[in-house]
């Protein structure tokens, strides 16, 4: 054979094998997971979608059925995705594990400790909502939580394995202590032996860069807390926690009847407006129902 008819057919080789081993990752794209996610090059934002809390007293927020434009509250919960680490911030009232997802709306009766009960309705569990972007519950470095109640810590038990970063005040409260509201216990016991940092000062520094910033906000509960998030693109979110669950209630100038103090909650939202003034960012309300059925939800993300 001539040396020219040998490169030839190498070549024809060549062609072949790279042809079908880019079909085979096509086909391999098309049907199994998606990837593992990467450490992202700037601070990403993801908005889930931890379902709808239907409320019929509006009396506990000191206000009434006029006042607002729905009673519904909607729940979100947060992946800051940094490139040292991520974190969650709340996890819903409806634990992954207690429904089955249908691919439609379910509406789950939750029963609280104290014998209370409200309807929540779900339609992707946490978990499902995580894997869809490459994220698995082991890739998760932080979990904070606004506060206890819960419809703020339905899925913290699912992040026990990460690093919890909460007030003394707020866990004590959690394991024995004093509490204010609905709290349910069953949701976050694993915590109790979470690796832990207890913050002591009115801002942690997560990364300590400046992006992701747990702020204290004391008031509804003992250390109820909001989160600062710094985007390249976006500029400056801060997420509420309960500091606010209507629109109305900054309007209006109303308080919960059942916050820890209303006082502590009056010097938050003073504290944390000249916060939103000093910084430019925007105050996103997290039950607001209205206001979050404009956020992207993910896959998409606020970067
Ligand atoms: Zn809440």
């Amino acid at each position: 054979m001539r040396k020219s008819n040998v490169i030839r057919l190498f070549l024809a080789a060549a062609a072949a094998f790279l042809f079908s081993a880019a079909t085979n990752l096509g086909a391999q794209s098309a049907t199994s997971a998606p990837q593992k996610a990467k450490p992202p090059r700037s601070v990403r934002l993801y908005v889930f979608d931890c379902g709808v809390l239907h409320n019929s007293d509006m009396g506990r927020f000191n206000l009434k059925k006029e006042d607002v434009t729905t009673t519904d509250m909607s729940m979100a919960c947060f992946l800051i995705a940094h490139p040292k680490g991520n974190l969650i911030w709340d996890t819903g009232a409806v634990p992954d594990d207690s429904w089955k997802p249908t691919g439609g709306m379910v509406t789950q009766h939750v029963t609280l400790p104290d014998g209370q009960t409200r309807d929540a309705d779900v339609d992707k569990t946490l978990r499902a909502q995580l894997a869809e972007i490459g994220y698995s519950l082991s890739d998760i470095n932080y979990l904070a939580l606004s506060h206890y109640h819960y419809d703020h810590t339905g899925n913290a038990n699912e992040f026990a394995g990460a690093t919890w970063l909460v007030p003394q005040l707020e866990r004590d409260a959690m394991f024995g202590g004093k509490f204010y509201g609905s709290l349910q216990p069953s949701t976050f016991s694993a915590l109790d032996k979470s690796k832990t940092i207890i913050l002591k000062n009115d801002e942690y520094d997560v990364f300590s860069d400046g992006s992701v910033i747990v702020k204290a906000a004391p008031g509804h509960t003992q250390g109820h807390q909001v989160l600062y998030v710094k985007l390249a693109k976006t500029g400056g979110v801060v997420l509420s926690g309960d500091l606010y669950h209507y629109p109305a209630e900054k309007t209006l100038d109303r308080v919960p009847t059942f916050d820890f103090s209303q006082e502590q909650t009056r010097a938050s939202r003073v504290a944390v407006d000249a916060f939103l003034k000093k910084t430019g960012a925007q105050l996103w309300i997290q039950h607001d129902f209205a206001g979050n059925a404009k956020l992207k939800k993910s896959p998409q993300f606020y970067e």
